[in-house]
């Protein structure tokens, strides 16, 4: 096994750069790597070795030709299969889009491209994003490599699970109520959520469109800037794209990793301090916090009242904006096509299509959806869904103004075993009880690792205001430096 491996993204690109070894090496080491533990771990739904060994071979020819590179250049990174891929199959973990290339790039898979990152593959996650934990893929969980028999999280599980195999240095995933987050959680790895709009959302198959946000997934914070930095900033592809400069990231996390965080006043959710989370969970963020204090910054209580009432909010707001993303899988557009025998109506075809082309999960978010956006029900659903959703604003606005930061567990519990919560969405819908405050809202968020409980990793939640996703990458460096990432078990 090569030791390129375990180096976290910055150093290998510095190898690269340096001409100490060249991308191609550092992309074969990690398809072989994918060749050996994948079977096992499943994060991939394709990988496309191919076109990277050509994107790294591209990268280290500009190279000799005394090309400058970008900070990342000849680094490779894991896709969840979320983002469109021009000519490389884009599933989302549904069996309708089998077989689907997209004819384009996604803005996000652009940024990568230019600036010279090697695509290694499609990851894999819930269908269309749906889920907490990966299970919900039409084709088959991921599992985590800190113990096979449990999830990795979701729904973005497999970019996670790709990082702490080693399959990959960096992955992007993307967050709508805690899926970057709760997968970085429960692998012990770093996810962090972009403010909502400050990362494009031109190509990436649309979920929630008001809180869907692409994000960088890493084993260090560093990493994570750096890979945040290449893919953020303004769109004009995206209509809810911010114009303006990307907040200083990277000197963010190289400030924080001084460990120094005087003057920094931490606030910790009162709300998010107890109830519904495992006590291990509990301990591990406690000690995190009382770290990050001795590290200089000053702790605060702080109380966020309407926090409780995010998950309900979420279940009406997202199901319904899902529900209109999702017509468009009509069995004309895209991959699937069922019934179309030439005796059919156009409205069977589509019945049948999407009968068959959407799993239980989506089935169900799609008729809460349209339960909660029909005629008579509206305001007492969605709209006040939408309400609650202000008043989440205004608690984030009210804190923001005595605290930088706010901080939480990510999660109330650690990777559970496969098959656990699926006969319950309740439960499931739980794994997202702390992160998805932060959607609501639209500002960013990180997990960080925090220690383990019952010897699986634990995630500490870092959420700052809109724009100042600075902030909150210099309190989670600042954090490592005291809390290293937890080592996982061989596979
Ligand atoms: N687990 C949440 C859900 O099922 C969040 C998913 C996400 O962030 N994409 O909706």
């Amino acid at each position: 096994m090569s030791e390129l491996i375990h180096k976290p993204a910055a150093e290998l690109a510095a190898l690269i750069a340096a001409g100490e070894v060249s991308s191609v090496e550092v992309t074969r080491a990690h398809l072989d790597r994918i060749a050996a533990v994948d079977q096992r771990v499943h994060a991939f739904l394709h990988v496309d070795a191919e076109g990277a060994l050509a994107a790294a071979a591209d990268v280290d020819a500009r190279r000799a030709d005394g090309a400058a590179l970008g900070p990342l250049a000849g680094v490779p990174v894991a896709v969840k299969d979320v983002l469109t891929t021009k000519g490389v199959p884009t599933t989302c973990g549904s069996k309708i889009l089998e077989g689907w290339r997209p004819p384009y790039d996604s803005t996000i898979v652009t940024r990568l491209r230019a600036a010279g990152l090697v695509i290694l593959g499609k990851t894999n996650m819930d269908e269309f994003a749906m889920g907490s934990s990966t299970e919900y893929s039409a084709f088959g969980p991921t599992f985590n490599p800190w113990d096979l028999t449990r999830i990795p999280g979701g729904s973005g599980g497999g970019s996670a699970a790709s990082l702490v195999a080693y399959e990959a240095p960096l992955a992007i995933g993307s967050d709508t109520g805690g899926s970057i987050r709760q997968p970085g959680a429960v692998t012990g790895t770093v996810g962090a959520k972009p403010t909502y709009g400050g990362t494009s959302r031109y190509g990436l198959v649309a979920f929630s469109s008001s809180l869907d946000t692409p994000g960088p997934c890493a084993r260090t914070v560093l990493d994570a800037a750096l890979l945040h930095a290449v893919i953020a900033g303004h769109d004009p592809a995206d209509s809810t794209s911010i114009p303006a400069p990307v907040p200083p990231v990277v000197a963010a996390a190289r400030q924080g990793a001084t460990g120094d965080l005087s003057g920094v006043r931490i606030g910790v959710v009162r709300e998010f301090g107890g109830e519904g989370a495992e006590p291990g969970v509990l301990a591990a963020v406690r000690e995190g916090i009382e770290a990050l204090v001795k590290l200089g910054a000053e702790p605060v209580e702080v109380s966020c009242p309407h926090f409780t009432y995010a998950l309900p909010a979420y279940y009406l707001i997202a199901p319904s904006e899902c529900s209109s993303n999702l017509a468009r899988f009509d069995g004309v557009r895209y991959g699937l096509r069922v019934g179309d025998d030439g005796t059919r109506s156009l409205e069977e075809v589509m019945s049948l299509t999407r009968e068959a082309g959407f799993g239980p999960e989506v089935k169900r978010r799609i008729m809460i959806g349209t339960y909660a956006l029909s005629a008579g029900y509206y305001d007492a659903y969605y709209g006040q869904a939408q309400k609650v959703r202000t008043l989440i604003t205004r608690d984030f606005t009210a804190a923001f103004e005595q605290v930088d930061v706010l901080v939480a567990p990510t999660t109330p519990f650690v990777a559970f075993p496969i098959g656990s919560r699926t006969s319950d969405p309740y439960q499931m819908y739980l794994a997202d009880l702390f992160t998805i405050p932060s959607n609501l809202y639209g500002g960013p968020a990180v997990s960080v690792p925090c220690g383990l409980s019952e010897g699986l990793p634990v995630g500490l939640q870092i959420m700052a205001p809109t724009m100042a996703d600075d902030r909150m990458y210099r309190v989670a460096a600042a954090l490592e430096t005291v809390v290293p990432a937890p080592v996982p078990p061989g596979l």
